[in-house]
């Protein structure tokens, strides 16, 4: 069921098996299969998944490969719906730990917000990553090529960069090292450091034996129309032509909500054993924000790791149901 301030007071004395923190690819995922297992779901997200703003799905088997993320995300959300799982739109503040449940306090509506806590017995934390941007002063001018031709994942991407000029947006040296895995679908790249950072003679030195430019201007506007980016003006007026563009400035790790839990992480990733299980043994992570492929297929894979893993241990815990009228009075009985 759909949760909304007029009907959530139904489930606040209820201890759900699982809550599941995001609703992208990951969080449904896990969602279809806790809910086929017959546990008791909640996905509680706060919306923009990142899977939204992909505009084409690309690495996926079976669907074609122009589906936008947020066809993705609706059928997702109404099969999970149609399983019977509850659904919440809100953000997720903090989790408290209480031993053999948890308290996942969420804030529901972004004005005249209400407060509310939810239980359960086990967390999915799929609450993934957004990636940071360049900080133009009119950031429209960014959103309408982000995700378009401005890619920010490789791996998603790189296909559709082959041989095309690409301009790589970077923060820090570090970021601009995504050139030489880039190098690999096309030699005709240019860096831009946006005038954020200088680099070593020693990077420099390696630009130069690949023949790539680097522009250490800033950055004022990016050109094109359709959403499709052509090229970069610079603050001096100078244009800079491109075909594509690839942004490499790192992310924002959703992950505030379990600060008060001391769980293992690498850099903002979670990191969790092969079925998605953090350090701590009833949360699980799934997809961007663990460690791994920032991928659909991962992040739905995950999902269905998560979620049997759950259902192994409360099944384990509980055993098989038994048919009682067959059950002979002596066994009963002894
Ligand atoms: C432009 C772009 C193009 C891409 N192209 C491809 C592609 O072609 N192929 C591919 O396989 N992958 C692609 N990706 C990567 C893919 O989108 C991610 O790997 C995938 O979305 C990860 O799924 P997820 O469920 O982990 O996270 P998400 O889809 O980001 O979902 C996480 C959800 O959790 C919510 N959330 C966060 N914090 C909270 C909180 N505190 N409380 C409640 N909710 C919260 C978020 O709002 C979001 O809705 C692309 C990504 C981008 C940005």
């Amino acid at each position: 069921m759909k949760l909304t301030k007029e009907n959530l007071s139904q489930r606040l004395d209820h201890i759900y098996d699982v809550i599941v923190v995001g609703g992208g690819a990951g969080g449904l995922s896990a969602g279809i299969y806790l809910q086929r297992y017959l546990l008791s779901s909640l996905i509680i997200d706060k919306g923009k998944a990142r899977s939204l703003w992909m505009q084409e799905l690309h690495n996926y088997v079976g669907l074609p490969t122009d589906t936008p993320g947020r066809n993705l995300l609706k059928q997702g959300k109404e099969d999970y719906l149609s399983l019977g799982g509850d659904f919440l739109n809100g953000y997720v503040e903090e989790i408290i730990d209480e031993g053999e449940t948890f308290a996942i306090h969420v804030k529901i509506g972004r004005q005249n917000s209400t407060y509310q806590v939810f239980r359960a017995k086990y967390i999915i934390a799929a609450s993934g990553i957004i990636d940071y941007l360049p900080a133009l002063e009119n950031m429209q001018n960014v959103f309408d090529y982000a995700g378009y031709n401005m890619h920010v994942c490789l791996i998603c991407d790189g296909y559709e960069m082959a041989d095309k000029k690409v301009g790589v947006f970077g923060n820090s040296e570090g970021s601009l090292q995504v050139a030489f895995s880039l190098g690999w679908f096309t030699p005709y790249i240019t860096l831009f450091t946006q005038g954020l950072f200088d680099v070593s003679p020693e990077f420099r030195q390696k630009l130069q034996e690949h023949g790539y430019p680097l522009v250490e201007k800033p950055i004022k506007q990016f050109l094109g129309e359709n959403h499709q980016m052509t090229g970069v003006e610079l603050v001096d007026g100078e244009i800079v032509e491109l075909e594509a563009g690839l942004v490499s400035m790192g992310s924002k790790y959703h992950a505030d909500y379990l600060e008060g839990i001391n769980l293992e992480r690498q850099g903002g990733n979670l990191i969790t054993d092969k079925m998605a299980r953090t350090s701590h043994p009833r949360i699980f992570a799934i997809g961007d924000l663990k460690v791994g492929l920032n991928q659909v297929v991962i992040a739905a894979a995950d999902g269905a790791l998560a979620a049997t893993q759950i259902w192994r241990d409360i099944r384990r815990a509980t055993g098989a149901k038994r048919w009682q009228e067959n059950i002979p009075a002596s066994v009963t009985k002894g």
